[in-house]
């Protein structure tokens, strides 16, 4: 059953009748060809047999077997999954942006490249950065080219001993992996019982090794960290650079610009923030901004612009000691277009209200739910809250558990067991674009779960009841994916 109807499982080769088909082709107008010779042909293939309609069902159901964000509340913690507005499709959809060719001679892509030097020029705006390039593909890669960069200046000012960077014990995992690709030993920073970098463990690795510090602000716990000036000057004393992680920027937005907490570096989730439909690996789009001192390294290409005879043009430009290029072409157009079109539709005040209206739900939450979910960190939070389900787990039912029946009352699952530091973390990001009716919805199924796990833990413990599959073996699933079960 989902949504009350009863689900035909079967698939489309089981649907088959034989001799049924879904078009009628137009009699053949040009001479008939004889088919290729021998082995370039293949027998025996099964192919079924059905008419549009039915085709048409069978992948609509396929469609609603998903969860998204179209259909259900979607409170995955870290990960943004608010409402993407459609109108952001239809601008990239536009043929004069869709049907380009990256390859194309740039005297006949002028509006693209014009697009993309106004959403650099916003994205500096919105983040207080002198620069910015596109070209990075996500977080994770923006993230790299931050760390490539920090590299490329201390070597080229014969400072080859900086080989390490600090990261605090609640990043985002990508932070110490793209630290390690780009090179570096990373030394983690404990947090302090505030949920903030302990300053006092950072002052002690800041010294003649350090590269730089990595920093997310708010950080993964949801918390604005107190600290953020005085840690971004304790590394500057000490010669380093910071990056600052803007995933979180959701909290941010139009309200406190990252260039004035002290970071060198940045970088921002356009699927995020600025709304593209993100999920399963992709797509997305990490822009970095940097300051003065990192804007000769930006990552290629740079979209430049010449005044000439009193009109604009636009064209691609590689930054003087650019760490190069990161991906094929110039970036993930189609999401850049998305963001761009966001920033155009909300204007300023639109942008301050995401952030603030973002901060605001999930203060309602925080204080909704703290009676029964024990909160480790208890000061108000920003765009997110990471409570810890300490208390069911007394009661023989885990985090985990508590997720998965969220899905029975159809909501998806929370981001559970991160940040690392949190027993038993789950970690609830409800965003801006969800109303209070919604928000009262998912407190009182997070409530009732509370309940069921005094009275029926084994309801709970065997969770979920109502979905196509219930529970998968995840590892195998992700490694040996069974497409058409
Ligand atoms: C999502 C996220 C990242 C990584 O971004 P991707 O686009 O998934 O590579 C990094 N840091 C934080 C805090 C995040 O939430």
């Amino acid at each position: 059953m989902i949504n009350g109807q009863n689900v035909d499982r079967r698939t489309l080769m089981e649907r088959s009748i034989p001799g049924r088909i879904g078009t009628v082709l137009p009699a053949l107008d040009v001479p008939a060809q004889p088919l290729p010779q021998g082995e370039m042909l293949r027998d025996g293939l099964e192919l079924p047999e059905l008419a549009e309609p039915e085709i048409v069902r069978y992948f609509t159901l396929l469609s609603h077997l998903n969860f998204s964000i179209d259909t259900n509340f979607y409170p995955l913690g870290s990960c943004t999954m608010k409402y993407n507005p459609k109108v952001n499709d239809e601008m990239a959809f536009l043929p004069g942006f869709a049907s380009l060719h990256p390859l194309q001679g740039q005297e006949t892509t002028q509006g693209a490249l014009k697009l993309l030097y106004l959403l650099q020029g916003y994205l500096a705006e919105l983040t207080g950065m002198k620069g910015v390039s596109l070209a990075s593909l996500a977080g994770a890669q923006g993230e790299f080219c931050g760390m490539l960069m920090i590299r490329a200046y201390h070597h080229e000012r014969g400072d080859k001993e900086r080989t390490r960077v600090a990261i605090p014990d609640s990043a985002h995992g990508t932070n110490p992996a793209s630290a390690a690709m780009a090179g570096f030993d990373v030394v983690s920073v404990a947090s302090d019982s505030r949920g903030n970098m302990d300053l006092e463990a950072l002052k002690d690795v800041a010294d003649s090794h350090l590269a730089g510090v990595m920093i997310t602000q708010p950080n993964t716990l949801g918390l604005f960290d107190t600290n953020i000036l005085e840690l971004c000057d304790t590394v500057h004393r000490a010669g380093g650079l910071v990056y600052g992680d803007g995933a979180n920027m959701n909290a941010l937005l139009g309200r406190a610009k990252l260039a004035s907490l002290g970071f060198d570096v940045v970088h921002l989730n356009l699927h995020k923030t600025f709304t593209t439909p993100h999920g399963g690996g992709g797509p997305g789009a990490g822009p970095v901004g940097v300051n003065d001192t990192l804007l000769p390294y930006l990552p290629a290409p740079v979209v430049g612009r010449q005044q000439e005879n009193g009109g604009d043009s636009f064209s691609l430009t590689t930054p003087e000691k650019s760490i190069g290029k990161v991906c094929g072409f110039h970036g993930n157009f189609g999401v850049l277009v998305r963001a761009y079109t966001y920033i155009r539709s909300m204007g300023n005040t639109g942008l301050a209200e995401v952030s603030t209206n973002a901060v605001l739900n999930a203060n309602y939450l925080m204080q909704s739910l703290k009676d029964i979910y024990y909160l480790p960190y208890d000061r108000t939070c920003m765009h997110e809250v990471v409570f810890s389900a300490r208390d069911q787990k007394a009661r023989d039912v885990r985090g985990l558990e508590i997720a998965k029946r969220l899905l029975d009352y159809g909501f998806h699952a929370p981001t559970m067991y991160f940040p690392l530091i949190v027993d038993e973390a789950l970690m609830i990001e409800p965003t801006e674009t969800e109303n209070k009716e919604t928000l009262d919805a998912f407190i009182e199924a997070m409530r009732a779960i509370d309940r069921e796990v005094s009275e029926d833990p084994s309801l709970v413990n065997n969770a979920p009841h109502s979905t196509p599959v219930s529970r998968l073996d995840e590892a195998r699933a992700a490694r040996q994916p069974n497409l058409r079960g």
